[in-house]
């Protein structure tokens, strides 16, 4: 189980670097059973290293660029990030897809960079109210999916993190039933295990997306493909975070 922090766009040097003592001191000490991490903005990365290095929680960044190193301006690579101390990376979150152009291709040029560097990617999809509305989620998610995995060689379960996240959920208070997010990872794991193996595919975490918090967590981590959580907007605040992480701890 995994339960990471999205912080997107929010928290300045200092901000970030409080919050990161609050989420250690609440839930450093964190059960084997349950990996936490946390994703601040790339510049502080650095920082927020220094803070949660020597604990249990993780650092993972927002994004990374496919090439190694080069010019492309305002970039970062998975070594740069592994060089401050990233175990994870947020790749293809629907918000870069949406007003960052990145597309199922570039993802998966992406998750191939993260796994070949040693980093962990953790892969988002999902589809939006007008794809789900009209019954087309899961062509819509698996092919996805299968794109953003192409090609991706992986050598155990623990080396890729894949991330339902419902568009229609994310930032909106609405989230998917535990019914429709354990269809939806039901699907994605059966993706998984005819793409890495049965061993390998049933242990990669799959995790829900889209409006989490201490109160529906309890619901959401009993169903038996969803593997912990992505939070964005209650990572921001310390003690929503720790329920969430107590909630996984209770599901582990
Ligand atoms: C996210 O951005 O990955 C996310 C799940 O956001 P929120 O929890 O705010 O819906």
């Amino acid at each position: 189980m995994l339960i990471a922090g999205n912080w997107k766009m929010n928290t300045d040097r200092q901000q970030a670097v409080e919050l990161a003592r609050d989420v250690v001191e609440a839930v450093g000490e964190s059960s084997i059973d349950v990996a936490v991490a946390v994703c601040p903005p790339s510049v502080n990365l650095d920082a927020v290293s220094a803070v949660v290095g020597g604990s249990l929680v993780r650092l993972g960044a927002q994004n990374m660029h496919a090439a190694d190193s080069g010019a492309y301006t305002g970039e970062v690579s998975a070594r740069m990030l592994q060089s401050v101390g990233c175990h994870y990376v947020i790749i293809g979150h629907s918000e870069r897809r949406q007003y960052f152009v990145e597309t199922d291709q570039s993802v998966n040029g992406k998750t191939a960079a993260a796994t070949t560097a040693g980093l962990v990617p953790i892969v988002c999809i999902g589809e939006s109210l007008s794809e789900r509305k009209s019954g087309q989620q899961e062509s819509i998610v698996g092919d996805q999916l299968r794109t953003a995995i192409d090609g991706v060689d992986l050598i155990s379960a623990d080396r890729l993190v894949v991330a339902y996240e419902p568009i229609w959920a994310i930032g909106t208070g609405l989230t998917a039933t535990p019914e429709q997010a354990q269809e939806m990872h039901g699907m994605i794991r059966k993706i998984l295990t005819s793409t890495f193996g049965q061993d390998v595919g049933s242990g990669i975490d799959i995790l829900y997306g889209g409006s989490m918090k201490a109160e529906n967590a309890d619901e959401l981590l009993a169903m038996p493909d969803v593997n912990g959580g992505l939070i964005g907007g209650a990572s921001l605040k310390v003690d929503q975070f720790a329920k969430i992480v107590e909630c996984a701890r209770n599901a582990a």
